[in-house]
């Protein structure tokens, strides 16, 4: 079985600050069930920099927090993580909270303050939407 992983929660340094999301319980899920993971991080996909300015969902789009534009991006990512997921053979996917590419089940506002909402990020979205089904690591504890 493959899994789809953000790729920050398995220690690649591709979060906008330029670090990780290291989350020691995803390899270690994987390992146990000889699961392959697949690490994709869709806002590397979609072109976007490390470091880069960090971004929020807002009205149906994405925008960075010096009010530029980045949806195009993240769109594109997503379709291309999308891809890959598809060509691999992923059955499942393990994504990082919060994010507005990855997040599963909240994301932030779109004001910058820290505020959460129920939600999903770009790429979540399009997994799901495509049919796969999408988790968060504190969702595999009991898998
Ligand atoms: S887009 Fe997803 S994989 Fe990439 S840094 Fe953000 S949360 Fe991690």
């Amino acid at each position: 079985m493959k899994a789809v992983v953000s790729a920050c929660l398995l220690g690649e340094n591709c979060k906008y600050s330029g670090g990780n999301n290291l989350d020691p319980r995803v390899a270690e899920w994987l390992g146990d069930r000889g699961c392959e993971a697949v690490p994709v991080c869709p806002e590397v996909l979609g072109g976007l920099p490390v470091p880069r300015v960090p971004a929020e969902i807002a009205d149906g789009g994405v925008t960075a927090r010096d009010g530029k534009s980045v949806d195009r991006e993240f769109r594109r990512g997503a379709a291309l993580a999308l891809e890959i997921a598809r060509r691999e053979g992923a059955e499942l996917a393990i994504l990082q909270p919060r994010s507005p590419s990855c997040g599963v089940k909240e994301v932030y506002d779109g004001t910058f303050s820290g505020r959460r909402v129920p939600g999903m990020g770009v790429f979540a979205r399009l997994l799901a939407e495509n049919g796969f089904r999408v988790l968060e690591p504190e969702d595999l504890e009991g898998l």
